[in-house]
């Protein structure tokens, strides 16, 4: 009998990489190559690679684009002084930052607004984390552990608020928030949490695939934060998992002794090699395919106007 592989849904690319690729897609179209981004649109390999071989140059730095060009922003969000370095070399900014990431902007520039200590919780070094701080860097602290926040100074009588990065694991970052309002009872949140619906149902749906699968696939970059959070997931699950960029990254050795293997994809993974993967892993004996879907996403973010039509 064929070996089982259980795919989840949703998976793979959220709003606002849709967005953001849309973005510099349209862009070449309309303007021709070169299109400078700043930093990796999404962070995927494969939709990197593809958006270069098309006239898209991905660049660190603003520093690195000629006078007077195109800049792309990437879907993480930058500080506000690289809005003002743009300006200052006469860049035409085109922003593709994730709605969902602006919204974080919003509260921590209303908590700094309103003299608050933030508190983010998030992975440090990671590029949204780095332009969430710059919105206020006098005012924000990042915390990553449950110790950080034990640890946190703040100047007596001084109120604490947190934010989070939008790609985290839920848990991980209950965890985080419980220890600040132990501390601080009485810790200032956002309304709604920061964590995304995308990030959000994504990992639902590998807890719900872990009821049944013991080998875990995601697909995504290493230098995807949500792809690794479900990586996280599903072995917090009690699962084997692996990151892998596409099916050539699948070592058959990992299939020893597993009947049923899940199947997931990061927000900003291409679904198409999901299905490369699906495919080679029938090779490998797993041939039986079935979806299981937790929820439908039906969320849209619309294109800058300029690129509307
Ligand atoms: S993972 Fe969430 S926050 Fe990040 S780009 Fe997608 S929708 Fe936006």
């Amino acid at each position: 009998m064929s070996k089982r592989v259980l795919v989840a849904a949703p998976r793979s690319f959220c709003a606002g990489v849709v967005r953001a690729i849309d973005i510099v897609e349209k862009l070449l179209e309309q303007h021709g190559p070169p299109v400078y981004v700043r930093h990796e649109i999404v962070h995927n390999v494969h939709v990197v690679r593809d958006l270069e071989a098309r006239g898209a140059v991905f660049v660190e730095s603003e520093d690195e684009v000629p006078e007077g060009e195109l800049i792309v922003l990437s879907a993480h969000g930058v500080a506000p002084s690289v809005y003002e370095k743009c300006a200052e070399r006469g860049l035409q900014v085109v922003d593709a930052v994730c709605p969902l990431v602006s919204k974080v902007h919003a509260e921590a520039r209303r908590y700094a607004g309103r003299g608050l200590k933030i508190a983010l919780v998030g992975h440090a070094g990671h590029v949204e984390v780095e332009g969430t701080m710059g919105e206020a860097p006098e005012s924000i602290v990042l915390v990553e552990t449950p110790e950080d926040a034990r640890n946190l100074e703040v100047e007596e009588g001084a109120q604490v608020a947190y934010i989070t990065q939008t790609t985290l694991s839920l848990d991980d970052t209950a965890d985080v928030v419980d220890t600040l309002r132990e501390r601080f009872p009485d810790l200032v949140g956002p309304p709604s949490a920061d964590i995304c619906y995308a990030t959000q149902n994504r990992q639902d749906a590998v807890k719900r695939i872990c009821d049944e699968a013991t080998l875990v696939l995601v697909v995504g970059s290493r230098t995807s934060s949500n792809a690794n959070r479900l990586v996280e997931v599903a072995r917090d699950r009690g699962a084997d998992a692996y990151l892998i960029d596409d099916e050539t990254d699948l070592d058959p050795s990992w299939l020893v002794g597993h009947e049923t293997v899940g199947l997931t994809a990061g927000a900003s993974s291409p679904d198409v090699l999901v299905d490369r993967v699906v495919a080679r892993l029938a090779e490998l004996g797993f041939g039986e395919r079935e979806e299981v879907e937790i929820t439908r996403e039906d969320v849209v973010f619309r294109l800058p106007a300029e690129l509307r039509s």
